[in-house]
């Protein structure tokens, strides 16, 4: 049977494309985007386009009943931006807000709303996190409110599996991947890292629920 795929944050980069590779699996693709252009985007690859703005709360809020009576086998939460500054300069207010709401509590308002819907269909629920976001392996301060809001995600994904046992939830880097959040300069083209991720999200199992994996499979031992 056809798979059941929500893709949150789809209007482009790494969203967009496993829209593409979904669609092309002949999935039945639920994808969410905040402008126009970007819901025709995911419409145009035969998404179900649905308007979700994750840093407003509001808007998420209603993504449960837009979603009403859904199973998912796979959702993904894919929304995200940077910032670039380091430790030496505080961060400033608006730019927290701006990462932290995107990055950190869309993804908490949206676990209780789509993850029962995980739970249904016993599937595998997806959270976008960074290679930025592992604590054992910094390098430096580079991007640090950027890199706070990965782990603090990973954290979310870590605690919130309690509550969804017969859903899989996992924290997945993509990799260094060129997209306008990547640059060119990016080793791994989007179309090879979403591979990557989907081939590792068929791999995984219940046992795997709250880890931290590369898109490749391979899993962070130390966080
Ligand atoms: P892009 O900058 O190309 O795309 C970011 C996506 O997030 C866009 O679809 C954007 O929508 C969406 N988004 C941002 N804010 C919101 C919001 N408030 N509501 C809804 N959607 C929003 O980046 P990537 O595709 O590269 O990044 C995707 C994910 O992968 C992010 O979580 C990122 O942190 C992560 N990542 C990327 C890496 C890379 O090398 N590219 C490396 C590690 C992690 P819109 O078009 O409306 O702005």
């Amino acid at each position: 049977m056809a798979l059941n795929v929500l893709v949150i944050g789809a209007s482009r980069g790494i969203g967009l494309e496993l829209v593409r590779q979904y669609r092309e699996a002949s999935a039945r693709v639920i994808a969410t985007a905040r402008s126009d252009a970007g819901l025709a985007a995911v419409q145009a690859l035969g998404a179900i386009p649905l308007r979700v703005d994750v840093a407003n709360p509001a808007s998420v809020s209603g993504l449960a009943w837009q979603l009403d009576g859904e199973k998912l086998d796979v959702a993904l939460y894919v929304a995200g931006v940077m910032s670039r500054g380091d430790a030496r300069m505080p961060p400033t207010q608006p730019d927290f807000d701006r990462v932290m709401h995107t990055n950190v509590l869309g993804a908490m308002q949206v676990i209780p709303q789509v993850a029962p819907l995980v739970e249904e269909a016993q599937g595998r629920f997806a959270f976008i996190s960074s290679d930025m976001g592992h604590i054992a392996g910094v390098p430096s301060s580079y991007s640090w409110v950027y890199r706070v809001s990965k782990s603090a995600l990973n954290m979310a994904v870590a605690a919130a599996r309690f509550d969804y046992p017969r859903a899989t939830l996992v924290a997945l880097s993509p990799g260094w991947v060129q997209t306008d959040m990547g640059g060119a300069d990016a080793p791994l083209t989007v179309r090879e890292s979403v591979a990557a991720m989907r081939q590792t999200l068929t791999q995984l199992t219940p046992a795997d629920s709250g880890k931290f994996f590369m898109h490749d499979g391979q899993p962070y031992s130390q966080w």
